[in-house]
């Protein structure tokens, strides 16, 4: 094989997109913005628990439910443990209100097939309306009539497609429920609508999680990428649910020999003052990767967000970072090793 697999995914970090929140912040930023991000900035870089600015990348999850069953991901085992619903573009507008001056983009995916949503058009444009960039990620296995169409006229600015495969019999391991030609024609048809119309949006992203039972097919599949026309071909190394108790036997049956451990990252968290992430149900996750509802920091259909923002939770978590007295809250944070906190060895 060409490609170094090991050393390129040593490289690519599992959940962060810097040029694309570079491109947001160049095409959508206003002085307030920058201000803010200023704000949110310094009290990241100096570790305050207490955050005067807002989060100005929003996550919202239009759906919570899925046509596919992907065995490492909580909404494909069962594992989610929160209602299974579907935002309103009603509830959107509300729960959104308080970022619109702030926000430079907002993610409409998280634990569902966000296609299934038929109102996430609308929040998308209502996105694109404010000024605020918009992304989304889907599994493109579907089959709405119509919807190359509602994609493109949405005004989405960037799609990311999970495809971790260059043939059916690769793909259906992985992506169970879904099926690998009707991703591809919809791929086809999704850029050939998008050229039709003169449109240099949504960006096409072919996102290729790397597997034990996948990665023979990476360079297929980044020649099929390049021959169908997406914009980028990203490889991901693979990841495992948050706090999952047999993450071993996961660790054998999924990753790659050659996959490095994963060490924590030397940072404070991000997620806890750059993002906000809402679920369907209005629930404020500490950050995407944590699905259960009996973790969230609050709920932004009951009350505002100016009352979660640095309630307890938020301020415990934050404080993990600064103090190795730990926390006065009992919060998920506390188990979490993505980022190295004040109380644990440096290697
Ligand atoms: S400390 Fe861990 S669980 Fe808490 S918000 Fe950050 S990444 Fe998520």
């Amino acid at each position: 094989m060409g490609l170094n697999l090991t050393a390129l995914l040593a490289r690519v970090p599992q959940y962060t997109r810097n040029a694309r929140h570079f491109r947001s912040m160049l095409q959508h930023s206003t002085l307030k913005k920058l201000f803010n991000l200023i704000r949110v900035e310094y009290a990241m870089a100096t570790r305050h628990e207490y955050v005067s600015g807002k989060p100005y990348v929003i996550i919202v999850d239009p759906i919570n439910k899925c046509n596919l069953r992907c065995p490492l991901c909580p909404s494909g085992t069962g594992d989610l443990n929160r209602d299974r619903t579907v935002m309103s573009y009603q509830q959107f507008t509300e729960i959104i209100r308080p970022f619109i001056k702030y926000a430079y983009e907002i993610s409409f995916h998280n634990w569902g097939e966000s296609l299934l949503n038929p109102e996430v058009f609308k929040m998308i444009s209502f996105a694109a309306q404010h000024n605020i960039a918009s992304n989304m990620s889907s599994n493109l296995s579907i089959t709405q009539a119509g919807i190359m169409g509602e994609i493109v006229g949405s005004g989405l600015e960037y799609l990311v497609v999970s495809l971790d495969a260059a043939s059916p019999e690769v793909y259906r391991q992985y992506r169970r429920g879904g099926n690998f030609d009707l991703v591809i024609s919809n791929l086809r048809s999704l850029i050939a609508t998008r050229n039709a119309r003169g449109s240099k949006t949504p960006r096409i992203e072919w996102q290729f999680i790397v597997m034990k039972h996948n990665m023979h097919e990476v360079e297929q599949a980044q020649t099929l990428a390049r021959e169908i026309g997406v914009d980028t071909f990203r490889l991901i190394p693979v990841g495992f649910p948050f706090g999952v108790k047999n993450l071993n036997d996961l660790r054998r049956e999924w990753a790659p020999d050659s996959l490095p451990m994963s060490e924590p990252i030397d940072s404070t968290c991000f997620y806890l003052y750059r993002s906000v992430t809402i679920n369907p149900d209005g629930g404020v996750s500490p950050c995407c990767m944590v699905p259960d509802a009996k973790y969230d920091f609050g709920n932004l259909l009951s009350d505002d967000f100016e009352n979660i923002w640095n309630n307890d939770f938020y301020r415990s978590a934050r404080r993990l970072f600064l103090s190795k007295t730990g926390t006065g809250c009992k919060i998920v944070c506390n188990s979490c090793t993505k980022f190295r906190k004040m109380g644990d060895v440096s290697s």
